[in-house]
C-alpha cells in the first residue's frame, strides 16, 4: 500500500498548501493580535494575553475559519436519545468549550446545524471536536467513532444514541 516518498510527499504538499491559510505561525512578532477576538500570539502560540495596541494586528486562523467556513472538526449527533436530551447535549458540548477556550484560544465552536436526520456542530479545531466526542460517549455511552483527515488537520465524530 506504500507509494512510496515521493508519492507521499507530493499529496502532503498538496494537504499542506490547502491548511497553510489557517497557521499564522513563523511570521508573526510576539503580540500581535486578532483584530477580530482580541487573541494574541506569544512565543509561538496563541494565548489570551493582553494585547500590545502598538503590535500587529491580524485575524487569528480560528477567526478564519468562521469566515470563511471551514471548519477542521465535524461532530454528527443523532438518535432517539439525543433527541429527547438534545438541550442537555448541546450545553455539555458548550462547557466543554468554554473550558478549552481558556488554555486553547484556536478551539471554538463554529455553528450547531440541524439536518433532518442529525445535528452538525462544526469547531474550529479538531481538539475540541474529539473532546466533545470523548465527553459525550462517558457521559451518555452510545455508540462513538471518529476518524482522521488531511494529515490530522480535520475531523469527523460520530455520536448517536
Ligand atoms: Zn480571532
Amino acid at each position: 500500500m506504500d507509494t512510496g516518498p515521493r508519492g507521499r510527499k507530493d499529496t502532503r504538499l498538496i494537504k499542506e498548501k490547502r491548511n497553510d491559510a489557517y497557521k499564522c505561525k513563523d511570521k508573526l512578532p510576539d503580540f500581535a493580535h486578532c483584530a477580530n477576538c482580541g487573541a494574541t500570539f506569544v512565543g509561538g502560540r496563541w494565548t489570551w494575553a493582553a494585547p500590545d495596541p502598538a503590535k500587529t494586528k491580524v485575524i487569528c486562523p480560528a477567526c478564519q475559519r468562521c469566515a470563511d467556513n471551514f471548519p477542521a472538526g465535524y461532530v454528527e449527533m443523532k438518535g432517539d436519545f439525543f433527541d429527547k436530551h438534545r438541550a442537555e447535549i448541546i450545553s455539555l458540548s458548550r462547557n466543554i468549550e468554554n473550558q478549552e477556550r481558556e488554555p486553547h484560544p484556536m478551539e471554538r465552536i463554529m455553528a450547531i446545524h440541524e439536518a433532518e436526520d442529525h445535528t452538525l456542530l462544526t469547531t474550529t479545531g479538531v481538539h475540541l471536536a474529539r473532546r466533545i466526542g470523548d465527553a459525550l460517549a462517558q457521559s451518555f455511552k452510545g455508540t462513538y467513532a471518529f476518524h482522521y483527515a488531511d494529515g490530522e488537520q480535520k475531523i469527523r465524530v460520530y455520536w448517536e444514541r
